[in-house]
């Protein structure tokens, strides 16, 4: 019985998905379908209804136009997703997320000129949970929007309290998430802490994903614009990773170029590796980009890069992320 619902499940997809004409156009239809049974996924109508939903979601989820049966693991992980965007805001309010920062080097003189800021968050029942773990939750949900607010609030806290301490000032790059970048409070906040005199012109990086920039050239190039003209210095993160317009780059006003560490820990281990990332480096130059490696683990990965050209680098050859002290 059960194998009769799951054909007729992707059957019925199949069937709503295929185009209908009207008045000329071609129309399509994407369909979802949640799956839930009886009596094993609920007792009664609302339940059912509840956990065919979860299920449709996840279908969305794999890329809609499939179907997808409800499991328990389903609903375990949905209780986990819940718990653990409650804790994110339970502890932006209490204050207990951190930031840590990894030391950029220059390459030719082997100054340290900037930190990047990266956030950690010890959750007092969960301990230690991973950025890569949480910040995808906090896109999901729009909590990323006041974190990064927080983080570059703290990041320009920081900033003043080592120039209170008479030390070199160094550029403090943030991470700003496409959600965060797209909804516009960036610019903001930066000219707030500007204008308030926590911030230094020119001492603010904003590092941004290829696929955050790559959606609408003229909002970005407008959004971008605006934050250049306070000073800051904009890097595309990652680069390589994501789907980028090479005519579309060169449009915009971007400083800076970091090559995604995937490709700086296959330097000389994977055949093609070395001259794509000489490439990578030579491209970015041509555009006019300073280029930041990221991900430098080994002396040698730093000999072939700077021979190579790379301006700047950062990795645990360096530095790991640091607390501030
Ligand atoms: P990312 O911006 O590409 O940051 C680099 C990541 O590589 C960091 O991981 C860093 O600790 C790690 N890393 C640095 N050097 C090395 C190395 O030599 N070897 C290896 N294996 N790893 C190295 P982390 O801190 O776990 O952050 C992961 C990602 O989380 C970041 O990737 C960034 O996308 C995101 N993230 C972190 N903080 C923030 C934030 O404040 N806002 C937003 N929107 N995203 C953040
Ligand atoms: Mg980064
Ligand atoms: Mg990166």
């Amino acid at each position: 019985r059960l194998g009769i619902g799951y054909n007729r499940a992707a059957s019925l997809v199949e069937r709503v998905s295929a185009p209908v004409t009207a008045a000329g156009h071609e129309l399509y239809v994407t369909p979802s379908v949640g799956v839930s049974i009886f009596p094993n996924d609920g007792q009664d109508v609302h339940t059912l209804l509840r956990h065919a939903d979860m299920a449709m979601y996840q279908a969305k989820a794999s890329g809609r136009r499939c179907y997808r049966v409800f499991s328990s693991a389903m609903e375990r992980a949905a209780a986990e997703k819940l718990e653990l965007e409650a804790a994110m805001r339970r502890s932006l309010e209490r204050e207990e997320f951190m930031v840590h920062y990894q030391p950029q080097v220059c390459l030719n003189s082997g100054r340290v000129v900037g930190v990047e800021a990266l956030l950690r968050w010890n959750q007092p029942q969960m301990g230690f949970v991973l950025p890569g773990r949480f910040i995808p939750l906090a896109e999901d949900t729009g909590l990323i929007v006041p974190i990064g607010e927080w983080v570059l609030q703290a990041a320009a806290a920081q900033q003043q309290r080592w120039r209170a301490r008479g030390l070199p000032q160094v550029r403090i790059a943030a991470n700003v998430s496409a959600r965060q970048f797209w909804q516009g409070a960036v610019v903001g906040t930066v000219r707030q802490l500007l204008a308030r005199g926590l911030l230094s012109r020119g001492s603010l990086e904003i590092e941004v994903t290829e696929s955050a920039v790559m959606r609408d050239v003229a909002q970005t190039a407008r959004l971008l614009e605006a934050l250049r003209e306070l000073g800051v210095v904009i890097t595309v993160d990652d680069f390589g990773t994501g789907y980028s317009s090479l005519a579309y780059l060169r449009q915009l006003p971007l400083q800076k170029l970091k090559i995604d560490q995937s490709f700086v820990h296959e330097i000389g281990v994977a055949p093609g590796a070395d001259r794509l990332v000489r490439q990578i480096i030579d491209l970015a130059h041509a555009m006019g980009m300073t280029v930041v490696s990221e991900g430098i683990e080994s002396a040698e990965q730093l000999r072939l890069l700077q021979a190579w050209g790379c301006d700047e680098g950062q990795g645990h050859y360096f530095a790991r992320a640091l607390r501030a002290e």
